[in-house]
């Protein structure tokens, strides 16, 4: 039975070791994985599941017995993720062969739910092949791959519990499922052409409706798309006119790497994030002149994913190198349409619906990352992929908590009581702008969901400070009694930061930089320097210098007037050559004369995110905001082009004041320096105002690292030039690797912080804040 090692076989002493392993163990092929490597490596043995864990154990020649647990820690099966692994040397009992022991039942709320993952190369092989038997099914999965969150429907995770419960496995389905040998072996989606789901409409027609230029709305893994020929302005502009989205960038789909390199630079970090078993939208810079301007209008980047379930694949076998216009469908905010019946919240929408019989239980958006500085993923969205897997926290205390995060980009997080010093928090998929009716539904019915296949119900709630946020008042509505405790917005981004990389207690000046966040003061923050030691509390160490949102926050839309009152305070009149002067015309500039200096109307701000608006519409980049943060994006681009013309903030202790950096803008404008080398002037005057702020307040606070968080930081130039000034000042830097650095991962934030209060002070109600700028 045993292989022979001829390395060792003379001298091997005979071993046995016990594997307790926990994480996502359950339903991603994890005992025929084990099974595999016992084989490959001559081991005798057995392994079971039980209430979510996998427990084995390996007989065998001491290096066999070495080699195969590190085979399992090293290449568990590609949905698998090993939280904890221990090894216990135990007893012989002279075993040789290798056993898949029953499941022993048990309670199964403690198995982690997995996410939807790509389709796996051997699925598509064995659909691209003729003499298999699954040749061309768009439904083929295995225990490596397809559908998992967006399916389950009940525990214990068993097929009756899934969406394909409707369709009774063929005999020769439920011959490979119950052969522990196969690798469809317990794969719950099973399923082929005899017996599985079915399309509504064949994919030739809708690849022949695609290439012909019109829109069809695709039923996919957690929703439907709007797809269209990316390569088409003519499609992509009458998608753009139908969903009332003049602007706001589009995700394209290929084919696979090898057509994403004809309309992006892919280097390998985007490569490995393009390939990876979640399969997000990497941002990657554009390439070519395939894709239509209209795609990404004003950009450089592009969003692009690959095929990732086997509808697409078959449909690109049809369409080869074209890419993809695959955008949620849905209209604005709301959430993605992945019902049937709601089909009509998109009437008008599409030309034409792909849909099939496989119901979809919870609906999940695809994830969107980008590729840092140092070549690392960085999530601007964590959806489909990676939801509902938990990210680890450390922290003490019993009490389940929910944090219902921010109201754009919404996303809850629902952290488990601790355990051995550390909590699960169950980040919730991708959810859209809560101003939206059927995103408040959806978020209710995804916190059913996830607080049942968890076992999880919380006991109390987090949420912003914002009296406004629908967030705020879902929290309020549905306590119950429960305690609500408020948490300061850019408190939680910076504890969000700390949270994911196991850094609590560790005492940080955080740079928050985003749009708006409900300041302690009633006005809106977002350049803030808060200085962090206990989770549960911060000290606002620094901030940009207030100026002013005249009319409000509607003036997000029309950052002209941002410019107009920066232009007041940096002494500089409103000559019609400034582009936000002529932009706003005479009649605005009449209420603008009134308003500004008695600030009628007007919000004082700290929010660096309104500072990139006000720059931009002074560089006349964009005097019209049609999507959040598309000015920013539109400066940043023009911004890569330009060299740095030396401008610079006043810095005092922790506050930066931008009157100089507008008045040189000023300048450069009337003297003709390129708008390229202003916008780039802009950034490398953030980055040095920020730098000796961050280092001054951290000297203060006897503290050595620092980190970046809040919306601002998806901008790279910022993100690259502060950790690379910060550092070279010695500083340690952190930035976001698991959850997005915009509101996405605010409730991570606010669970961790709730958690610490409640850890610490029992029922205190509030978070303990100070506030102390330097001036
Ligand atoms: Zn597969
Ligand atoms: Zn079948
Ligand atoms: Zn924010």
């Amino acid at each position: 039975m045993h292989r022979r090692n001829p390395t060792t076989s003379v001298i091997a002493v005979t071993v046995r070791v016990r594997l307790d392993i926990t994480g996502v163990v359950q339903g991603v092929g994890f005992r025929p994985a084990v099974a595999r490597i016992a084989a490959e490596h001559g081991l005798g043995g057995w392994v079971y599941n039980d209430a979510g864990s996998v427990h084995c154990e390996f007989e065998g020649p001491a290096p066999d017995v070495d080699a195969g647990v590190s085979a399992l820690r090293h290449q568990p099966p590609p949905m698998a993720r090993i939280d904890t692994l221990s090894v216990t040397p135990v007893s012989l009992t002279g075993a040789t062969v290798f056993e898949i022991v029953e499941s022993q039942t048990g309670d199964a709320s403690r198995t982690l739910v997995p996410p939807d993952i790509a389709m796996c190369a051997d699925c598509l092989r064995e659909m691209r092949d003729p003499a298999d038997r699954r040749y061309g099914h768009p439904f083929i999965t295995c225990t490596n791959c397809g559908p998992r969150y967006t399916v389950i429907t009940d525990l214990p995770y068993d097929r009756p519990t899934t969406t394909m419960t409707g369709f009774p496995m063929c005999d020769a389905c439920s011959a490979e499922y119950h052969d522990p040998r196969d690798r469809r072996f317990h794969a719950q989606t099973i399923a082929c052409a005899d017996c599985g789901p079915r399309l509504s409409w064949p994919i030739e027609a809708a690849a022949d409706a695609l290439l012909s230029g019109r829109v069809v709305a695709i039923k996919g893994i957690g929703g439907f798309h709007l797809a269209c020929r990316a390569d088409d302005a003519a499609a992509v502009n009458m998608l753009r006119d139908r969903k009332n989205r003049p602007a706001k960038p589009f995700a394209v789909m290929v084919a696979g790497l090898a057509s994403a390199r004809a309309i992006a630079e892919i280097d390998e970090a985007a490569g490995v994030a393009l390939t990876s078993p979640a399969a997000p939208i990497v941002l990657v810079p554009r390439r070519g002149t395939v894709v239509s301007d209209a795609v990404a209008p004003g950009l450089g980047d592009l969003g692009v994913m690959l095929a990732y379930s086997p509808v697409h694949h078959l449909l690109f076998d049809q369409l080869g190198d074209t890419p993809l216009i695959m955008t949620s469908a849905n209209q604005g905010g709301s959430p993605i349409v992945y019902r049937d019946e709601d089909l009509d919240w998109i009437d008008g929408l599409a030309d034409a619906v792909l849909t099939h019989d496989r119901p979809i239980h919870v609906p999940c958006e695809d994830s969107v990352v980008t590729i840092d500085d140092q070549g690392e993923q960085m999530p601007l969205r964590r959806s489909r992929g990676y939801a509902p897997l938990p990210i680890l926290v450390a922290g003490s205390g019993d009490e389940v908590l929910l944090a219902t995060g921010g109201d754009l980009k919404t996303a809850f997080v629902l952290m488990a009581g601790a355990i051995d010093g550390r909590r699960h928090a169950h980040l919730s998929s991708h959810l859209g702008d809560m101003a939206d009716p059927r995103t408040q539904t959806c978020f209710t019915s995804t916190l059913e969901h996830l607080a049942f296949m968890t076992g999880q119900h919380p006991a109390v709630i987090a949420c912003d400070m914002h009296p406004g946020y629908a967030t705020t008042a879902w929290a309020r509505r549905v306590a119950a009694g429960r305690p609500v405790l408020a948490v300061q917005h850019h408190h939680a981004h910076a504890v969000s930061l700390l949270a994911e990389h196991q850094r609590l207690g560790t005492p940080m000046i955080a740079v928050a930089f985003d749009g708006t966040g409900y300041g302690l003061d009633g006005t809106v923050w977002g350049g803030e320097l808060l200085a962090i030691g206990d989770p549960a509390q911060f000290s606002r160490v620094g901030h940009l210098a207030p100026f002013a949102l005249p009319g409000g926050e509607g003036a997000v839309r029309h950052p002209a007037r941002i410019a107009l009152d920066l232009l007041v305070r940096a002494g500089i009149d409103w000559a019609p050559d400034l582009p936000p002067v002529a932009a706003v015309g005479e009649a605005g500039l009449g209420v603008l004369r009134q308003q500004i200096p008695c600030g009628l109307g007007c919000v004082p701000t700290t929010s660096m995110g309104r500072l990139f608006d006000a720059v931009a519409s002074l560089l006349g980049v964009c005097q019209q905001v049609s999507y959040e943060g598309q000015a920013a994006v539109e400066l940043e681009h023009l911004a890569r082009g330009g060299r740095d013309v030396g401008l610079d903030f006043d810095v005092d202790r922790g506050v930066l004041d931008p009157a100089p950096v507008i008045v040189g803008v000023v300048d450069g404008l009337r003297s003709g320096v390129e708008r390229a080398d202003l916008a780039n002037g802009f950034h490398q005057a953030v980055i040095r105002a920020t730098t000796l702020a961050a280092r001054h307040c951290a000297e203060e606070a006897g503290a050595a690292v620092i980190g970046l968080t809040g919306g601002v930081f998806a901008n790279q130039i910022l993100l690259r030039g502060l950790r690379e000034s910060l550092t070279r000042s010695g500083c340690e830097v952190l930035s976001h690797r698991i959850v997005a650095c915009n509101d996405g991962g605010l409730a991570l934030g606010q669970a961790t912080i709730a958690a610490a209060i409640r850890a610490t002070a029992g029922n205190r109600s509030a978070p303990c804040v100070s506030e102390s700028p330097a001036k």
